[in-house]
């Protein structure tokens, strides 16, 4: 069976053309930015490298990433929404948010999700399938960021999340590799503050990564008692509250970061004021940014979102204890751009 040249970070690639290929080391740079940086796919294409050299990389490895299925687009939003195709015929989904000049695309690490979140639509109503590969999860960037050129749209992606379909930590070897991809400057050459990884709260191996690659963290905490946490999200008895707490300490921040905090407005069940003193609290060691996400129903959880005059309450308070917020008017949302909402409705055969 070939193997796809998309799995490969730059050293990996080394040893190849090393070691497959009887090849110099530098030729795995030539190939990384055919890949990377001129959006080649056909190995026949890669004209700074000699025919032989083709032919032996022809019987051995192959490109493959997932294909664009279908697009929405929201102009109230700026937001595109892209439901892709992978090579075994599954589905996984990218959000592209244009904001003036910042380009931000929400990516997916896996199909479905094992964490079944109640608030989220891929953990309770898509099946978990598998990890994606790491093709996969740089190919939504690479078909994503073509379709920007080849449509003549101007801006090109400059931020990138880990925020879409799964759980970055739990395929960490792929994430791990996708970002030394999207780092290198031979590759994509994104900066390291403009890629965010967001977790539910899985600790193995989180500031690891994090202070690996010196990139951002969002935590997607929603809750301040295990009680209630454990109750929506059953990652949390597995990692506590505290546990998760002390693993974001060991994170190293520079003067001007923080760690984004994550919190769902959820009504009457989080959104007390009494839940924001305990939030506080429970944060007061941390330097944190707190991001109130009114909640975006799903099918599986019957709540509602926090009223707009709680949400400011709630807000007012962290403000008042010097807590930067910000409160996330969920881009997408008329496309279907809840977690999952987009290949949901493919799967249901609804009409895009
Ligand atoms: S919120 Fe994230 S971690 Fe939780 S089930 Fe959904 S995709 Fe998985």
């Amino acid at each position: 069976m070939k193997q796809n040249l998309l799995n490969f970070n730059l050293k990996e690639l080394e040893k190849i053309v090393i070691h497959n290929l009887n090849e110099p080391k530098f030729r795995a740079k030539q190939i990384f930015q055919w890949l990377y940086k001129k959006y080649t796919f056909n190995i026949n294409n890669f004209s700074n490298i000699s025919k032989s050299t083709k032919e032996k990389l022809n019987t051995k490895f192959e490109i493959k990433k997932p294909q664009i299925h279908h697009i929405s687009y929201c102009e109230q939003d700026n937001a595109y929404k892209f439901l892709l195709k992978t090579e075994d015929e599954k589905f996984i989904e990218s959000i592209l948010m244009i904001c003036n000049k910042r380009v931000t695309l929400c990516i997916s690490c896996m199909i479905g999700c094992p964490l079944k979140c109640k608030f989220c639509a891929t953990g309770n109503e898509l099946k978990f399938i598998r990890n994606l590969e790491v093709s996969e999860i740089v190919g939504q960037f690479l078909e994503i960021n073509k379709y920007l050129q080849k449509n003549k749209i101007k801006q090109k992606i400059t931020n990138i999340v880990f925020m879409g379909m799964g759980e970055p930590l739990l395929n960490i070897e792929n994430v791990t590799k996708t970002l030394e991809i999207l780092t290198n400057n031979d590759a994509i050459g994104i900066s390291k503050n403009k890629i965010t990884i967001s977790t539910a709260g899985i600790i193995q191996g989180l500031s690891e990564i994090i202070n690996k690659f010196g990139i951002k963290l969002a935590v997607s905490l929603h809750f301040t008692t295990d009680k209630q946490r454990s109750n929506f999200m059953p990652i949390n008895l597995k990692y506590p509250i505290k546990k998760l707490l002390e693993e974001i300490k060991k994170i190293s921040l520079n003067k001007r970061d923080y760690i984004t905090i994550e919190y769902l407005m959820l009504k009457n069940i989080n959104d007390t004021l009494n839940h924001a003193k305990k939030l506080v609290q429970i944060l007061s060691h941390l330097k944190v940014k707190i991001n109130l996400i009114p909640y975006n129903p799903t099918k599986t959880l019957s709540v509602k979102t926090s009223t707009e005059q709680q949400l400011n309450l709630f807000a007012k308070y962290l403000r008042s204890k010097f807590i930067p917020v910000t409160v996330r008017r969920s881009k997408g949302q008329k496309i279907k751009g809840g977690c999952g909402q987009f290949v949901l409705s493919k799967e249901n055969h609804e009409n895009f």
